[in-house]
């Protein structure tokens, strides 16, 4: 008799964008109180949420997402950190992709929340990425060490998690850390600010030959509420009207476009598509595929 499963086999996914190779890593996922949704009546919400046959409180997807091209190795951001229940996998799942963290020499970051750079120290508060340098956007650094930006926040533990413990983490990266605000920041690889969540919040366009995949960060929190619509926000977002307008943006673009999109809380592995649906849009998840290549529609 086969003894029974007790985990899931590796969350490591991999999808080809024409000579560069993208691996979604998943790193858990968080169950958070609705309370934190904003721009919807919480009743609402969880109504749309049991329509969609998901969790209430809101189950959020964490993922992080690995590059390679043309010899180079890109992590771009790191998930929660340190294994817990629910979250820390993406070392693990880095390690069941075959790729050692000294072998990354870069590690991109969307924005600064503890979903993505937890996983920058390990368990012992060393740099997990001994040979990378870091990269993040330069108003995302100026914000995360603005002391009146800090004292906004009320709550002594609320400035600990969000902004004393990300200036640990980037301070264990002196020395090889350098800040953009636009343009190519790996091979292949472009930066595209998307502010309003945090004010330096980016994703990546990653193309290659006529292929490109847009990873969109947070853009998208909870899929079952954001995507048909747009104007629900998070109580995380730094300027919610704009993190608003920045997704309705996108949105609009990214479904004429007919963009493939990657995000760190689309439920994994994170792949999609965005098709318009009345006044909201619909994610089409990419289908599990054996090919590298994918199965998005090709011109
Ligand atoms: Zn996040």
């Amino acid at each position: 008799m086969a003894s029974d499963a007790t985990q899931q086999v590796a969350g490591v996914y991999h999808r080809r964008v024409g000579e560069i190779t993208v691996t979604a890593l998943n790193d858990g996922h968080q169950d958070v109180a609705l309370s934190t949704v904003h721009g919807i009546p919480t009743e609402e919400a969880a109504a749309m949420l049991h329509a969609a046959f998901r969790p209430v409180p809101r189950r959020t997807t964490v993922n992080a997402f690995l590059l390679r091209s043309g010899g180079r190795v890109a992590l771009v951001d790191t998930g929660c950190g340190p294994a817990r229940p629910t979250v820390g996998r993406v070392a693990a799942n880095l390690a069941a992709a075959g790729v050692a963290a000294e072998a990354v020499d870069t590690v991109l970051m969307t924005h600064l929340h503890p979903d993505h750079w937890g996983g920058l120290l390990d368990a012992d508060g060393r740099p997990r990425f001994s040979r990378a340098e870091l990269k993040l956007h330069a108003e995302e650094h100026a914000y995360w060490h603005d002391d009146a930006a800090m004292m906004r926040l009320q709550d002594p533990a609320t400035r600990q998690v969000f902004f004393v413990e990300a200036r640990k983490r980037l301070a264990a990266y002196a020395g090889r850390m350098s800040l953009f605000t636009a343009g190519d920041v790996f091979p292949g690889v472009t930066a595209v600010p998307l502010p309003g969540h945090t004010p330096g919040h980016t994703g990546f366009l990653v193309a290659s030959g006529r292929d490109s995949l847009l990873i969109w960060g947070d853009i998208v929190h909870v899929q079952e509420l954001q995507v048909p619509r747009p104007e629900v926000v998070m109580a995380v977002d730094v300027d919610p009207a704009r993190a608003a307008e920045t997704r309705r943006r996108l949105f609009d673009r990214v479904a004429a476009d007919r963009q493939a999109v990657a995000g760190m809380h689309l439920h994994f592995p994170a792949l999609a598509h965005l098709a318009r649906d009345g006044a909201g849009y619909r994610l089409v998840p990419d289908a599990w595929s054996l090919d590298l290549a994918g199965d998005a529609p090709r011109e």
